[in-house]
């Protein structure tokens, strides 16, 4: 396939003009999103090596339509010349390759700060192949949301504690000890718990950025020593908020989780019984987000009305949303917020890839119709 397309890339001329003549659009919402469940895709530069190679670009953003990416994709013609296909996906919130994380926390993640220095619980997904910037795009947002909450002039009487772990299948890992393993256990109250995990206060953004710092160094070098794993597990970075000075208040969480390459889910090329079974584990642990945000969507609307009907969260069937249990559980009273990062690498060769990561983050998109007596 990539020598299809290399060798057939001067058919690519009039994207390129396209992509150098056509300014992406500066950042604009879609005028239907709500803060509560924003599914966003965010579109990484071309690499050095990609434009030495001449591999243009072929997503991009409708001008016209921010919100809306249009993919290209070279395919073989049964005679004659290579066809282009072009495809449409929709998201809420759409940023090009030039948009800084600044810009991106500011639009789709900042709400989140105040939500969980009251109590309220958020999380951000970095979903998408490996190479798409997911690891670039969290640990940006990580800096700037421990920014503002450190340093925000939030008022309150809170204590800020972060966690950082790593799950591979069934396996726990926590970063902030040297990459210990750990058990996933549920209490008599239902309750996960992860046996072993450190969490430490924190009271300055350098604490904070010593932690990433820390927790990244155990991530890559376990990835360089094993065989990439990192692509191959989630990393779940944990800031707990503990409310002091309102009697009786819960914990406020943001969650920021940059999930496995979502192509692990496909190494179907491999023998290795080990590699099959994590590739089966990642597929299962992503399918199963996907119905839980879904289903969490829809249950957070229902909460406090009436209804009898039941949404379909199933938390229990991966290790990553059992340790999101408070996120997604449907008997659960908190509503919680959610932001989804779809990372996407423009790359000619990258598309079908990149095209199946556009498709499951429209998939998030749940319209809820209004059910009486909501808020
Ligand atoms: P992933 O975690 O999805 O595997 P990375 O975050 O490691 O991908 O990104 C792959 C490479 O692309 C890294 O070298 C990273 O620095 C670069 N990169 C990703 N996103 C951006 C961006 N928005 N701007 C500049 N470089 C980026
Ligand atoms: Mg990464």
């Amino acid at each position: 396939m990539e020598e299809f397309i290399t060798s057939n890339l001067d058919r690519y001329q009039w994207l390129l003009d396209r992509f150098t003549m056509q300014p992406q659009p500066k950042v604009t919402p879609n005028s239907d999103s709500s803060l509560d469940n924003l599914v966003c895709a965010r579109i990484r530069p071309l690499a050095e090596e990609e434009v030495a190679a001449g591999l243009p670009a072929s997503i991009f953003i409708r001008s016209r339509e921010p919100g809306t990416f249009d993919a290209h994709e070279l395919r073989h013609a049964v005679r004659g010349k290579p066809v282009l296909r072009s495809s449409a996906y929709t998201v809420d919130r759409s940023y090009g390759p030039d948009i800084s994380a600044e810009t991106i926390y500011e639009d789709a993640v900042q709400h989140l700060v105040p939500w969980v220095w009251g109590g309220g619980i958020g999380t951000l997904f970095a979903y998408g192949q490996t190479g798409s910037g997911k690891t670039f795009t969290i640990s940006g947002i990580e800096k700037l949301a421990a920014k503002d909450l450190l340093e925000g002039n939030l008022e309150g009487d809170r204590k800020m504690f972060i966690s950082m772990t790593e799950f591979a299948g069934n396996s726990a890992f926590d970063l902030l000890n040297g990459r210990r393993a750990i058990s996933v256990l549920e209490d008599a109250f239902g309750n996960t718990q992860l046996a072993g995990a450190l969490e430490h206060e924190v009271k300055a953004v350098s604490e904070v950025l010593a932690h990433i710092e820390y927790a990244t160094k155990f991530r890559l070098t376990e990835a360089t020593k094993r065989n990439d794993t990192s692509s191959r597990s989630h990393a779940v970075c944990r800031i707990r908020i503990e409310i002091h000075d309102i009697p009786g208040a819960e914990d406020g969480f943001l969650y920021l989780v940059d999930l496995a390459g979502s192509e692990a889910a496909r190494d179907r090329d491999t023998h290795e019984p080990q590699r099959m079974k994590e590739a089966k584990e990642i597929n299962v642990s992503l399918s199963v987000l996907k119905d839980c945000i879904r289903g969490k969507v829809e249950a957070d609307v229902l909460i406090g009305t009436q209804t009898k009907k039941k949404p379909y969260v199933p938390f229990r069937q991966s290790a990553l949303t059992k340790v999101l249990k408070h996120v997604f559980d449907p008997a659960g009273t908190r509503v919680c917020k959610n932001v989804i990062m779809a990372c996407v690498n423009p790359c000619l060769l990258d598309i079908s890839a990149s095209r199946n990561t556009l498709r499951y983050a429209e998939m998030l998109r749940v319209f809820v119709p209004q059910v009486k007596g909501v808020k």
